[in-house]
């Protein structure tokens, strides 16, 4: 095929323009295969791929082949020859293309659709639909995620939230930083000490931080010391999050059960054998198949049955809408609570009372990091994915790819009609 409609057609699809236009379209059939060769006019000028500055073409090198969207499922690559321009500022440089990134093997209409294909699935699942290596679509995500970094405006967090995540084997940690108002990931840091957080900190102008107006926490620990050292009046705006103080109790009430499981088969009378999950269910979740086990346990007199009791009640203590009947709920809860004998239960009061005011602030913000909870289940598949990561930063590449909020897309030319 040569010129005339097709070289018309291609130019469309491509949305090239001048000096560029489609020279000749070779199709393969056997290779399944379409090879489209672009040229320029001579005489024009072009774009410092750096500063975009328009400048003569200075020499030209070897051809270049992009990767471009398959036509009729037959693999389509364009080749040119893009001249190199001598930029004051940059010096020799190849130009700029309109079809492609200056660091890209695919033309901008594949990288879109790599990206969306790379969010639909793995990584491996996307290179065997789009026929890419590993490699090849983990360069789409890290472009992406460049990209997107790139164009993002200045941060403008209100209500932030931070957590810890395991990545990987051997007790690898990535700390996140959550914008709980967008439900995104705002940044991600290697590691969980003060340090990793403090560099999120460092990364904000004063006025971003004072304009943080709570953090919502899932542990207590080392991120702390840095909210309280950069984010000012961070007394008042640290929020310790709901869901993760009754995942602590959940713990205190397992730890009971088996001391009590302990015991009572020693005395060849346990009923707590099969108890290790169900006990861990709010009521509401409980399954059917439970509720039977359940409502005995409660009527025993087991300490068991008296620690479930105590946790739920507990979760009671987030519903009042005023921080005084909170404060009210809590203290009574506490004097519930404390007095129990039930000691991993007393030591998980203990905790909390220690950090009252992260507790109570809830009534001031209301957040949760639960807002996060999509994103948790992201971050819980790319943390199974994660296991074939070759580094750290493939994990926060991949964290920001599915859950930045980013603008990921290339831009592309319309195709002109
Ligand atoms: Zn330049």
């Amino acid at each position: 095929m040569d010129g005339g409609q097709d070289a018309d057609l291609w130019s469309r699809l491509l949305g090239l323009e001048p000096p560029w236009s489609v020279e000749r379209i070779e199709l393969h059939v056997r290779e399944e295969k379409v090879d489209v060769y672009l040229v320029h006019v001579d005489g024009a000028l072009w774009p410092c791929p750096e500063c975009g500055k328009k400048l003569p073409a200075y020499d030209h090198k070897d051809a270049r082949v992009w990767r471009h969207l398959d036509t009729m499922a037959f693999q389509t690559w364009v080749h040119a020859r893009p001249p190199r321009v001598e930029c004051p500022d940059h010096g020799v440089r190849q130009a700029g293309v309109s079809w492609a990134e200056s660091n890209s093997r695919f033309t901008k209409f594949f990288e879109r659709f790599a990206i969306d294909v790379a969010r639909e699935t793995d990584t491996k699942g996307a290179g065997k639909i789009l026929k890419l290596s590993w490699d090849g679509v983990w360069g789409v995500q890290e472009r992406a995620v460049a990209r997107g970094l790139r164009a993002k405006p200045p941060v403008a967090l209100r209500f932030m939230g931070v957590d810890e995540k395991a990545v990987g084997h051997g007790h690898q940690y990535a700390t996140i930083v959550y914008n709980l108002e967008k439900g995104t990931v705002e940044w991600v840091g290697q590691d969980r000490k003060k340090e990793t957080l403090d560099g999120f900190f460092r990364s904000l102008s004063a006025e971003q931080k004072a304009a943080i107006e709570a953090v919502g926490l899932d542990r207590w620990g080392p991120f702390i010391a840095s909210i309280q050292e950069h984010v000012p009046g961070a007394e008042g705006k640290l929020v310790f999050d709901p869901f993760h103080i009754v995942g602590h109790m959940n713990e205190a009430v397992n730890d009971v059960r088996k001391r009590e499981h302990r015991q009572l088969s020693e005395e060849g009378r346990s009923p707590l054998g099969g108890t290790r999950f169900w006990g861990l269910y709010g009521r509401e979740n409980l399954p059917e198949k439970h509720r039977e086990g359940f409502a005995a346990l409660q009527t025993a007199h087991l300490k068991t049955g008296r620690a479930c009791a105590i946790k739920e009640a507990l979760r009671d203590f987030w519903a009042p809408d005023s921080k005084r009947t909170g404060t009210a709920y809590w203290q009574w809860w506490h004097f519930w609570a404390t007095p129990s004998r039930l000691t991993p239960v007393i030591r998980g009061a203990r905790m909390m009372k220690g950090h009252r005011t992260g507790v109570l602030n809830y009534f001031e913000h209301r957040i949760t990091n639960a807002v996060a909870e999509g994103l948790n289940s992201k971050i819980a598949t790319i943390q199974k994915m994660a296991y074939g990561f070759r580094n750290k930063d493939h994990f926060r590449t991949a964290v920001l790819f599915r859950c930045g909020g980013l603008q990921l897309h290339p831009v592309t030319h319309p195709i002109p009609g």
